[in-house]
């Protein structure tokens, strides 16, 4: 049986973080789950080009829960003007952001890949993550 266990991208900004200074609801125990149980890709404008020591400062600023190690298994990615050209269409994903702009959109769309798009509005949900941590766990059994 082929492991179909998708991969995670994440967004920062509007995601894992309510704003700059702080975690949105949930996000820990989000983060540990998504890197016990997938393989979680960075992708935000804090990692563009394949290094990812900015975007683990920038979250751990927001939060006193020790994350370090959680965030150093993120995987790099490296993109340009879209974010769709650091996913990897070819393996199963969901792609956690609060925006997917148009370009983005048609990329999705041209493989059939729109509903991997999991639309975070923390401002209408902001304890979403914690049911966004319920379908990771139906994902992992
Ligand atoms: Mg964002």
């Amino acid at each position: 049986m082929v492991n179909m266990k998708p991969r995670l991208y994440l967004d920062i900004d509007g995601v894992l973080l309510a704003n700059e200074e702080n975690l949105a609801i949930g996000a820990s125990e989000f983060i540990k789950y998504a890197v016990d149980n997938f393989e979680v890709y960075w992708l935000t404008t804090h990692c563009m080009d394949g290094t990812t020591a900015h975007a683990i400062e920038y979250v751990l600023r927001a939060t006193d829960d020790d994350l370090r190690p959680y965030l150093e298994k993120f995987k790099p990615v490296t993109w340009g003007l879209a974010k769709t050209e650091a996913i990897d269409f070819n393996t199963p994903f969901l792609w956690f952001d609060d925006d997917c702009y148009s370009g983005e959109r048609l990329a999705l769309n041209e493989h059939n890949a729109f509903n991997s798009w999991i639309e975070i509005d923390l401002a209408k949900y902001p304890d979403q993550l914690v049911h966004e941590l319920k379908l990771l766990q139906s994902l992992a059994e």
